[in-house]
């Protein structure tokens, strides 16, 4: 379900290295250095728990495979990424991935941490 890179077009590749550039500025190692891997996805493997999280249609952190599956729709736009990202990196901060450990948008200290890095990525 991953989408090969070549079947991107150059402003979807362009997005996806300000991605990529987003998640260093948020502290997050590179790929290459053990960091998250940031892939492209058509489809989002189905989860529970993800409607708690109001991403969670958006994008998918596998924590064991350090992977962030982000889904192609979200790569039309630097705006949706930016939020998406920063979403994404303050669940993982936090420590709650999918799976057993529900992310919920609600818990204390998400919001806060999700605006830090909203101001860090600015
Ligand atoms: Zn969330």
């Amino acid at each position: 379900m991953e989408v090969p890179r070549d079947a991107l077009s150059q402003r979807e590749v362009l997005r996806l290295q300000f991605a990529r550039g987003l998640l260093l500025a948020l502290g997050q190692a590179a790929e290459d250095k053990g960091g998250l891997k940031l892939r492209v996805a058509a489809k989002l493997p189905i989860r529970q728990g993800a409607e708690a999280n109001s991403f969670g249609n958006s994008y998918d952190h596998d924590g064991a495979g350090r992977t962030l599956h982000i889904r192609y729709s979200r790569l039309q736009g630097v705006g949706d990424l930016l939020v998406l990202l920063c979403h994404a990196v303050a669940h993982i901060r936090l420590g709650s991935g999918f799976g057993s450990n529900v992310p919920s948008d609600r818990r204390p200290g998400f919001q806060a941490e999700f605006r830090r890095c909203l101001k860090q990525a600015g």
